[in-house]
């Protein structure tokens, strides 16, 4: 199965006690079928550089950038007629059932998936084309994240392509299998 562009937007990240969160984000996004990771709140190249040394080692999936402006940007991209425009969708326990909801969305549209910190700005919520939740009850925005993507990729997400690895790992009964190349 092929399936468009998939950009995850992460809002309100803090430096102070995030970067592990975000980066784990960031890696089941690029694991799971995403190729674009968009982080907004505090700048973090530390985090930029974590991931390039994955994409680096283990081949080329996503590509990492700051945005400055998340809001004016998803402003912008709600009020556009563009129908290339990404469908966005804002993952919080406040909306609909994911799985009821995801065969409602187009898939031939790209996908801007957004997930929050501590507290999104409550405009997200009218300016999201979707509200989707894993669940109703607080979670982790890792977890709520590696669900979404599973159900809207149907589980293809672990099969999509990485370019120039240096390491590639084999499924292995017992131990690492792990070819240089
Ligand atoms: N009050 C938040 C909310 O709106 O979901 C919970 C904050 S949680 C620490 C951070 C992020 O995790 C949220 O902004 C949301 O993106 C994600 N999240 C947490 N629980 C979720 C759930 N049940 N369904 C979907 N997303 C969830």
């Amino acid at each position: 199965m092929s399936f468009s562009d998939i950009e995850v937007l992460r809002l309100g990240h803090r430096v102070g006690r995030d970067p592990r969160i975000t980066t784990h984000l960031a890696l089941v996004a690029r694991a799971m079928g995403a190729n674009k990771f968009t982080l907004a709140g505090d700048q973090d190249e530390k985090l930029f550089d974590n991931i390039a040394s994955v994409n680096e080692r283990f081949g080329h999936g996503i590509a990492c950038r700051y945005e400055h402006s998340p809001m004016k940007m998803l402003r912008r991209i709600a009020a556009s007629n563009d129908e290339s425009r990404p469908v966005i969708i804002h993952l919080t326990m406040y909306g609909e059932p994911f799985k009821k909801t995801i065969p409602n969305i187009p898939k031939q549209r790209n996908a801007l998936v957004v997930v929050g910190g501590a507290k999104v700005p409550a405009e997200l919520f009218s300016i999201s084309d979707y509200n989707l939740a894993v669940g109703n009850q607080p979670h982790s925005e890792v977890a709520a994240l590696a669900l979404f993507l599973d159900c809207w990729t149907e589980g293809a997400g672990f099969e999509r392509e990485y370019t120039n690895p240096q390491l590639v790992i084999s499924p292995s009964k017992s131990g690492k299998d792990v070819k240089e190349v």
